[in-house]
């Protein structure tokens, strides 16, 4: 049973290296011609350079394979150093796409290609100048091809900020890599080694070269999708002018917070923030003037809220926050601490300028005859009290109906 298992795997393994090299040619010029139109496509300006500089790497790998198909029909000056070289080349392009797509690339990593790239050559040139034979120049190419990918792919692999689907990618690289190096070691003891040669770890090593052809190219297109869809898919939670999330986001959210606090019976608190005389502050100052200020106001909500509290823009220059595990009395607190911060913001383009706002507060635990909806109306109309209250105040809706007005000082605590 293991002999004929061993056996299939031999005759599936043992394909022709010429016919896997004119595979590996007309594969990455397909591939070449994928991403370039990709390329013509793509919108993002920054990532276009990427695109093409990956695609440019496909043609000359196409290019490099061609010249190692010909071995033996053309002058080994082409076959040889040509098209290694141009192997070289093309895969120290391929690195610095990889490189590059990690987030945080430090510039010390694409130096330590490029003194790679340059040692790899002048090693190869040596070599291939003082002894001239076909298994010292695998293993010479081989390791060559080793030391240019592992650095960038391994830097993938732990990078935090790397995607799943790019880890992956990384890893089965990484697995190619380690087969590759077995493949140096190994030509380096066979004197009869040459390109052509068909045994079972040359062959293996030319599968493996396609797959990752495959996986490689294939992988970037899916990456560049996936990075192209987490930009779309964060800027629809995002108001675009304030850079905080939106309503939308915050209601898909919330629910999940009240279904949560439902179940634990804990109570939660919705604070509704509005800046007072907002009108007065465009026809006084501009409406450009009225932008900063709706952005210097979000960024001390979304500083002030705990991490897993959320806050969004609700709409023109009101704000809901809603604090989990939070009652009225720390509600409270955190609304005031809020309210002062703002009425002694100094802002850049105008130092006179003053700004308040007034907090509508609604806090409980949620039962089965309420909604989510009950809460942020009760919290809205608290709002309103503190606007006819005078303004620049908080009030919280208490649930017999009643309205308290709390313009406590605020305590600095954790809330
Ligand atoms: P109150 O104290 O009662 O809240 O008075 P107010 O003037 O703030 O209230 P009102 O709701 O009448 O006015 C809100 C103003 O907010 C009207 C609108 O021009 C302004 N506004 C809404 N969205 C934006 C925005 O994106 N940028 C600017 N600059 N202004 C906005
Ligand atoms: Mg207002
Ligand atoms: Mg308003």
């Amino acid at each position: 049973m293991d002999n004929e298992f061993l056996k299939v795997f031999e005759v599936l393994i043992n394909l022709d290296i010429k016919t896997m090299i004119g595979v590996l040619m007309w594969g990455n010029l397909a591939l070449a011609f994928l991403i370039l139109r990709y390329h013509v496509y793509h919108e993002l300006n920054n990532e276009k350079i990427l695109i093409r500089r990956f695609g440019i790497a496909k043609i000359l790998q196409a290019i490099a394979w061609f010249f190692l198909f010909l071995r033996g029909d053309i002058s080994d000056i082409f076959s040889v150093y040509f098209g290694n070289i141009l192997l070289f080349i093309s895969f120290y392009l391929d690195s610095l796409v990889i490189l590059k797509m990690n987030k945080n690339t430090k510039m010390i990593w694409f130096r330590l290609q490029s003194f790679l790239l340059a040692l790899s050559i002048i090693s190869f040139l040596i070599v291939e100048i003082l002894l001239g034979t076909g298994n010292v120049r695998i293993a010479i190419a081989s390791l060559s091809v080793f030391c240019i990918f592992v650095i960038p792919n391994l830097l993938t692999v732990i990078d935090n900020q790397s995607s799943r689907f790019q880890k992956f990618i990384g890893l089965t690289s990484l697995v190619f890599l380690l087969l590759l190096l077995l493949r140096a070691f190994d030509s380096l003891f066979k004197e009869d080694v040459s390109l052509f040669t068909n045994n079972i770890l040359q062959s293996g090593t030319f599968i493996l070269l396609i797959l990752l052809m495959f996986v490689n190219g294939i992988g970037f297109l899916l990456i560049m999708y996936e990075r192209s869809y987490e930009m779309l898919r964060r800027s629809s939670n995002l108001d675009p002018l304030t850079q905080i999330n939106n309503r939308r986001y915050f209601m898909s959210k919330a629910e999940a917070y009240y279904q949560r606090a439902s179940g634990e019976q804990k109570s939660l608190s919705f604070l509704f923030i509005d800046i007072d005389f907002f009108e007065k502050v465009n026809d006084n100052y501009g409406h450009l003037f009225g932008d900063e200020v709706l952005k210097t106001i979000a960024k001390v909500l979304s500083e002030n809220v705990r991490p897993l509290d959320l806050c969004c823009r609700f709409g023109g220059e009101e704000f809901l926050i809603l604090a989990h595990e939070t009652n009225t009395e720390q509600a409270v607190i955190i609304g005031n601490r809020i309210r002062e911060i703002i009425q002694n913001l100094v802002f850049e383009e105008n130092h006179e300028f003053k700004c308040t706002v007034s907090v509508g507060i609604y806090s409980g635990i949620p039962n089965d005859k309420q909604n989510i909806q009950h809460f942020i109306d009760n919290a809205d109309q608290a709002l309103y009290k503190a606007k006819e209250s005078g303004r620049n105040c908080v009030v919280s809706f208490v649930d017999n109906g009643l309205f308290e007005p709390q313009n406590v000082e605020s305590p600095m605590n954790d809330f």
